[in-house]
């Protein structure tokens, strides 16, 4: 059984958040470590995170996925917005590190016309600043669609982080509506897609997915999530997702448009789909 759940809010505390994940059917989360679109971070809990980590492990749970904030630019073109940006991604990743064995996922950012090179160079400084020597959470560069000037919009983008950061516990999360609208073709040929990533970034460095349909089609560098079924990939692309052996316990995440009870539906159409 993969790991298979969705966004989710943490306002009431992690314990909350993990009963809230089983009564749906997932065994993994997602959550914003802060307000998505703005900067301001919760307290922490201390006895609340214990209780959590033991329960998930109990529960039989897959890595949490954080997510970190949108409007978190490390390569934003102001430099003062820049800094706040970058201590922003240092905070969150100490308070992460209460949650250690998790993910924390991030989108790279958007060179506003400062060129590619310059905003791998600034993305990857930040990242060196703020991961400490054996840094006990996962951090993940997200695949991105390519819209307008976003950095990781293609593969060989993602490699040029890494090795810029060169650090081996460096991951990647896979987005799959990203990949479609930034043009790889997981609907025809999700197996060539994942051996240029191999290639390119190799599969040791993905550690998760974002399950997205796409409103979009191929290439459109849109980045615009449909309902599973409801875009241009369709369900028989994530039955190939779920099934593939190279994303055998990966957690994987929907970021649909949904509720509640819509992540309930989708959760169980993806169990539906996998073969055992
Ligand atoms: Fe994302
Ligand atoms: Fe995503
Ligand atoms: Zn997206």
């Amino acid at each position: 059984m993969q790991y298979i759940g969705c966004h989710l809010s943490t306002t009431g505390g992690y314990r909350k958040t993990v009963r809230t994940a089983q009564q749906i059917g997932a065994n993994t989360f997602a959550f914003f470590t802060r307000n998505p679109r703005g900067s301001k971070a919760k307290p922490e809990d201390p006895e609340d995170i214990a209780a959590a980590l033991s329960m998930l492990k109990q529960e039989g749970f897959g890595p949490l996925v954080a997510h970190g904030s949108y409007t978190m630019n490390l390569c934003t073109a102001d430099g003062e917005a820049r800094k706040f940006a970058a201590e922003i991604l240092a905070d969150d990743l100490r308070r992460m590190a209460s949650l250690p064995g998790n993910f924390y996922n991030f989108h790279p950012g958007s060179h506003v016309g400062q060129g590619t090179e310059v905003g791998i160079t600034q993305i990857a400084d930040a990242l060196k600043a703020a991961m400490a020597p054996d840094y006990p959470v996962t951090v993940l560069l997200e695949t991105m669609a390519g819209k307008g000037s976003e950095i990781g919009g293609n593969f060989h983008q993602i490699r040029a982080i890494l090795d810029a950061v060169g650090r081996e516990d460096l991951g990647v999360c896979l987005d799959t509506c990203h990949v479609w609208d930034a043009g790889y073709d997981i609907v025809e040929n999700l197996n060539a897609c994942l051996q240029e990533f191999d290639a390119v970034i190799g599969l040791n460095r993905l550690k998760a997915l974002h399950l997205n349909d796409s409103l979009n089609v191929r290439g459109s560098h849109k980045d615009r999530h449909a309902k599973i079924g409801q875009g241009h990939l369709g369900v028989e692309s994530f039955r190939a997702v779920v099934n593939h052996p190279a994303l055998k316990g990966k957690p994987m995440i929907l970021e649909t448009p949904n509720e509640l009870p819509g992540y309930a539906a989708e959760i169980a159409l993806l169990r539906s789909l996998e073969e055992h």
